[in-house]
């Protein structure tokens, strides 16, 4: 129609604008730095991203997939009660177990990592079996953290609490405690690949036909591409080694029924670098769970 305006609403990531009836992929932000030990700033970072977004192309060469025919909807962020942890994970365990029981599959963008336990409980109370696979560069496997059991230095282990051993299989770690790579490599609670992540294509074709959650804490990444974060760790893996990883997702015979990409703070990158990187991880993720 001639004369007619297009507005635009910048708050929605890029291609991610299916309807919530018709997609097969919810993607929401939240936004909780409640625990963050070090510099905190991961709850402005849906809201960093959907604007940096505009900045992406829907389609993906390295996957060969496009998001303008994935359907995928950004409903935008949980609300929460800032700086109660224990309420947070209320809420958004309530927030993912609304969308698994109306048969989507969740991507959440942290926030801190703390977020992941909530989505994790939701997912397992829903599925039976699940296994996780967890990119960082931190163990996150302590029992407790400046007293408290809910941080995103304690995520994993809640995690443990839940699945037990033998499910968590975790790439790119580079920092923790001794006790912490002892809990992993010596009494084999979980499986750790520190440093790389070269394993990660016989540890898919070993979950071949299980059900899968997939976290990404950004400081997997090197903090030359990722300085946009709380607690950069030196030694990480490039964005290439991330590239395979999506390859060997996208190809691998698991159901995904939940990811997640956080602990992006943008204010700390003011480039802009880390929340463009953010932005394609999420693309990719979200590529993956929409084919
Ligand atoms: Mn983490
Ligand atoms: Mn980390």
């Amino acid at each position: 129609m001639q004369g007619k305006t297009n507005f635009v609403n910048p708050a929605q990531m890029l291609g991610m604008d299916a309807t919530y009836e018709e997609a097969k992929v919810v993607v929401f932000g939240a936004p909780f730095d409640g625990t963050t030990s070090n510099k905190a700033g991961t709850k402005f970072a849906a809201n960093a991203m959907r604007l940096e977004s505009e900045g992406l192309e829907t389609y993906s060469p390295l996957l060969d997939l496009d998001l303008e025919d994935a359907k995928v909807c950004d409903v935008g962020d949980v609300e929460l009660s800032y700086g109660l942890a224990e309420r947070v994970v209320d809420e958004l365990e309530a927030a993912v177990s609304q969308i698994l029981a109306d048969k989507k599959i969740p991507l959440m963008i942290g926030g801190e990592h703390l977020v992941t336990y909530p989505a994790v409980k939701a997912v397992a109370a829903r599925h039976s079996d699940i296994h996780l696979i967890h990119l960082d560069a931190h163990t996150d496997l302590r029992e407790e953290f400046g007293g408290s059991k809910l941080s995103h230095a304690t995520v994993l282990k809640r995690i443990w609490d839940i699945l037990g051993d033998g499910r968590i299989f975790q790439f790119g770690i580079r920092s923790g405690t001794k006790a912490e790579f002892d809990f992993a490599r010596v009494q084999q609670h979980t499986y750790m690949e520190p440093l790389r992540i070269n394993t990660v294509g016989s540890v898919l074709e070993s979950l071949a036909g299980k059900k899968v959650y997939v976290t990404i804490d950004l400081d997997v990444l090197d903090p030359s591409i990722m300085s946009g974060t709380g607690t950069p760790e030196a030694g990480g893996i490039t964005y290439r080694e991330l590239e395979d990883f999506f390859l060997l997702l996208r190809d691998a015979d698991v159901e995904i029924v939940g990811a997640d990409v956080v602990e992006l703070a943008p204010g700390h990158d003011p480039s802009g670098v880390s929340t463009a990187t953010a932005c394609k991880v999420l693309r990719e993720m979200a590529l993956i769970l929409a084919k």
